[in-house]
Formats: C-alpha cells, structure tokens, sequence
C-alpha cells in the first residue's frame, strides 16, 4: 500500500543534509527548524498558522481544548475514522456524538444540521475529511455562523485538499493533521500539527503542546508533552514537503485512472464529494456484501495488497464499552461501509504499469 524504499532513494540526500543541519545547529526541540516548517506548511496548506506537535491525535486533543471546552462536552463526529478522531474526544474529557456517514463515506452533514438545530446542547462538530476528500466547506462555515458552532477539522487524511477553492482546516476554529508515515505528507516517525485561522489562538495552543507553559516555569495551563523534533521538522520542511504537490498531481492521476477503466460490476469506487478538489490519501471502493474477501484474496495472489478503512464503526469498538457516548440512529450507512469498504492501492510511488496490473487484477476477478 506504501513504497517507503522508493521514497528512501528519491528523498535520501535531502533527509541526509536535512538531518546534518539539526546536528549542527545543536538545538533538537522546539527551534528554528520548526518554526520555518510551520511557516512553509501554512503557506502550502493555505491557513494562516500551524503549530507543530507530535501527534496527529495531540493535535485534535488540543485543538478541541483550544474551543469553549468543559468537561463533558458533546461533540458529533463520525462512526467511520481512525480510532484516533474519536480517542482525543475522549482523552480530551468530551463525548462523541456519533452521526451515520453520506454516500462518500464521510460525516453526513444533513443529519448534523438538524440535530444542532433541534438539540442546543451540541455546539461542537468534529468533521473528519476522510479519505482526502474535502467535506462541504462552505456549508460548514455557514453552519458555524448561523448556528454558533466550534468546528475541529480531523484533515490527517485530506492535507491541501479543498472543497471549491476552501481549504480544508480553514473553517474550523481549531484543527488539525498528522505526519504519520502512511499520510499524504508522512515524516520519518510520528508527527502531527494544528492549523488555525485565529491568531488569539496561537499562543494557548503553543503552551498547550509544551506542558502548559505560557513563560519558563510558569504553566497557566495543564498542558501535554507534544513538542516536534527539530530533525522531523527540518525533514518534513526541506525534503518532503517539497514533493508534496507532484506527490499529491501522481495521486490524482492515478484516482483518474482507475475512475476510468476499472470496469467490474461488482467493484463500484465510492463516490467524491462533488465540489471536493481531493487529494486521494486511499482510494476506496465498494463491494456487495460477502465477496470482499474473495477480492482480498483474489488480489493477494496477483501480489497485491489491499486494506479495509474501516472494519469495526467507532461505536462498536471494546475500548468505548462503558464509557458515555451517543449515536444518532443505528448508523446504517457506515456499518455497511465496515462489511463492503475496500481501499486498493494508490501512492505516488506507484508506477503505471503498477497501476494497469491492479486494474487488470480487479476487471479479471471471477466473483465468488
Ligand atoms: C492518522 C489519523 C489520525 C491520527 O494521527 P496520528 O498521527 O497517528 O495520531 C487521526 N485522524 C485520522 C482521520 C487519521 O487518518
């Protein structure tokens, strides 16, 4: 699903120097190196400001505790995400909302706009742009005007996408993305970052990640140890994050590809949200129920991989059992997605010869 030995001798002299310069300037947490990546981040991502962090799920446990947060607060999100989205809900003393996915597989923003109109209890949306497809921004400005909303964007999957021309991370008040190896711009070990159009925010999302401190030894906040290094900053800023575009057009074009001549009947690709300008983190497709593992197989044999995003709703995951969480209806959309979801290669590594075979692969399965 990844070539990381390719991008190794594609980047490999960039991450060299990149890393030569940390040793150098001697300083290893918290410098120049990551203030000049958050600086070339905001500029490529198209928000204002970003604040590094360490996590992609650090960066949505602060960004919720960067709203009007308390104890106990609602947040609708969705059933379908990496466990992370709804975790740092929980980590952050809040309880998820869930609310069933649309087509796309992403949070279904007709069922959220009804219930904050009903239930003025929940002011807090934590939307997820799954899959690197942009959810509805505009409506979701809309909503957070009309409605008072605090709105996290969960973009670890959807980094510079945009939704006719929106930014994605530009709408919510706080929000954030991660830098895990498998994301569109994945460092070399863990990584994560808060995006804000909202300056007044900057400052308490800086002593956030830094024990809470707002000057040396004095914390006005009960913060996390969720500094980036400076050598995973230096490599994300001088030799990934300069691939990114080409990465992100290889991406694309292969999305565009694979729209076009996969041709099986019972492979249908998950429709893009119209207006999403995605930048394909997966790309996933769907089919009917009880034959996915005889695709998996069936392309294994042909020796390729594929994965399933996601097998098991949020909702129903043991770690949740016990704790306060609400869903809204039985979810019937996103648990048919955990039976019939399934995400066949795409990275920017993949050659196209690599792409026809995966494409013949798929159109010659004899279903069984
Ligand atoms: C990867 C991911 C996260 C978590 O990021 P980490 O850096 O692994 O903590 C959160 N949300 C989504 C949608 C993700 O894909």
């Amino acid at each position: 699903m990844n070539d990381f030995r390719a991008q190794w001798a594609d980047v490999s002299s960039d991450v060299l120097s990149a890393v030569q310069a940390v040793g150098e300037s001697g300083f290893y947490v918290l410098g120049e190196q990551v203030r000049a990546f958050e600086g070339a981040l905001a500029k490529a991502a198209g928000v204002p400001h970003v604040i590094g962090c360490a996590s992609g799920l650090d960066g949505l446990e602060i960004a919720l505790r960067l709203t009007r947060w308390a104890a106990g607060t609602k947040v609708i999100t969705t059933p379908l995400s990496a466990f992370a989205t709804t975790l740092a809900i929980v980590r952050a003393g809040g309880v998820p909302v869930f609310v069933d996915v649309d087509e796309s597989g992403l949070l279904d923003l007709d069922v959220v706009e009804a219930l904050v109109a009903r239930d003025p209890s929940v002011r807090h949306v934590l939307p997820v742009h799954l899959y690197g497809h942009a959810l509805d921004l505009e409506r979701l400005a809309r909503m957070r005007g009309k409605l008072g909303l605090w709105i996290v964007e969960d973009l670890a999957q959807a980094l510079c996408a945009r939704f006719r021309g929106i930014a994605v991370g530009s709408v919510g008040q706080a929000n954030a993305t991660s830098f895990y190896p498998t994301k569109n711009l994945g460092a070399m070990g863990d990584g994560g970052a808060v995006l804000t159009s909202d300056l007044e925010l900057v400052e308490r999302a800086k002593a956030l990640r830094d024990y809470g401190q707002t000057g040396k030894y004095k914390h006005e906040l009960i913060g996390l140890n969720s500094r980036l290094d400076e050598v995973h900053a230096a490599i994300l800023a001088r030799a990934l994050l300069p691939r990114l575009a080409r990465w992100t057009a290889t991406r694309r074009a292969i999305a565009e590809r694979y729209r076009r001549e996969l041709a099986h009947p019972h492979v249908q690709p998950l429709p893009a949200p119209s207006g999403s300008e995605s930048v394909w983190h997966l790309f996933p497709v769907r089919v009917p129920d009880g034959r996915r593992d005889s695709l998996i197989a069936h392309l294994k044999h042909e020796g390729i991989l594929s994965a399933v995003h996601y097998p098991v709703a949020i909702p129903d995951q043991p770690a949740l059992a016990g704790l306060p969480f609400e869903c809204v209806g039985e979810l019937p959309r996103a648990r048919a997605l955990c039976r019939q979801e399934l995400s066949i290669p795409i990275h920017p590594y993949l050659t196209d010869a690599h792409v026809g075979r995966v494409i013949a692969a798929i159109n010659a399965w004899r279903v069984t």
